[in-house]
């Protein structure tokens, strides 16, 4: 099942997918946390980024996408009340997550059962539900972790293996965002430490350094790739990567999206067009580069459908 806003779906309906974009990110921490461990939210706002929000998830319907994979976690300022409504008004399925939920410094104060406090949450997230919205219950789809830069930090081991535990006794997958390529060895060894199952975890942003011979490795132990950071006008060397990728026979672990935020783009520029670009843009450069149309929808449709799955 998938585990969306609006509830559970059969993996089928998923549909043509972005697998990771942000609404809005949101920059405020204590905000943030407020709507995670308070369930506070700001109405006001909520209605002035929903009239944003609307008509680009409605283009991006009109295009076929059908779920957006929403990779705010509960520190960046996920809001369930407002993607619940999107959802209902766009009838695009949105998967919220948990995940990063907490500034990584408590870690220094409270080494002593981090993780196991952790993951208990996650699981309870899972469990319990983020929150219960007009009788629904909005269980999270995914573990979404974000890991610094340079070698792999103390902390960030910790949120790696409580992610472990809570993914092993909920299922949920884990969701990682990995800048640097070299940093996914450690990864690979620390997953492998514990046991844990590599079909359950995805290197996000494994477009930053585009370094094949680790995407290839990544994917020989049954990790999921992230070509997810496709922005507008830098196809060119997307359609290079993603053709290297599946000549390596690795197609059925990509998961491809944009990772914008949608509201900081739509101020960046002025109009929604970067925002739907993947289906209005991307998706008819890759069928003119020679692309077909089955390799594609494997692509968008049926490995979200697998990695996203909770059986
Ligand atoms: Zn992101």
């Amino acid at each position: 099942m998938i585990y969306t806003v609006c509830g559970k779906i059969n993996k089928s309906d998923m549909g043509p997918t972005l697998s990771h974009e942000h609404f809005k990110w949101e920059s405020n921490e204590e905000f943030s946390l407020r709507m995670y461990f308070e369930r506070k939210y700001n109405e006001q706002e909520i209605e002035s980024d929903f009239e944003r929000l609307v008509p680009v998830i409605k283009e991006l319907y009109k295009l076929s996408c059908r779920t957006i994979v929403e990779a705010s976690p509960p520190i960046g300022g996920q809001n369930l009340k407002l993607l619940k409504r999107l959802s209902e008004e766009t009838k695009v399925n949105i998967v919220p997550c948990t995940g990063w939920n907490v500034n990584k410094s408590v870690y220094k104060l409270f080494p002593n059962k981090f993780r196991e406090q952790l993951a208990k949450r996650w699981v309870s997230d899972f469990n319990e539900g983020l929150d219960v919205l007009e009788g629904t219950i909005i269980r999270p789809g995914y573990i979404k972790l974000l890991l610094d830069r340079g070698k792999i930090s103390e902390v960030d081991i910790e949120m790696i293996k409580a992610a472990i535990i809570a993914s092993k006794e909920t299922g949920m997958p884990i969701h990682c965002h990995i800048l640097e390529a070299e940093m996914v060895y450690s990864v690979i060894e620390l997953l492998e430490g514990e046991n844990a199952d590599f079909s359950k975890f995805l290197w996000a942003h494994a477009d930053k350094e585009k370094d094949l011979e680790t995407i290839k490795y990544a994917a020989s132990k049954g990790m999921w790739i992230g070509i997810d950071t496709i922005h507008y006008g830098e196809y060119k060397e997307y359609i290079e990567l993603l053709k290297n990728i599946i000549n390596s026979g690795i197609k059925d672990k990509l998961l491809l999206s944009q990772d914008y935020d949608f509201i900081e783009e739509m101020d960046r520029t002025g109009n929604i067009k970067s925002c739907i670009s993947f289906f209005d843009e991307f998706i008819p450069y890759c069928l003119n580069e020679g692309f077909d149309v089955k390799t594609i929808s494997d692509i968008i449709v049926s490995n979200p459908a697998e990695y996203y799955n909770i059986p």
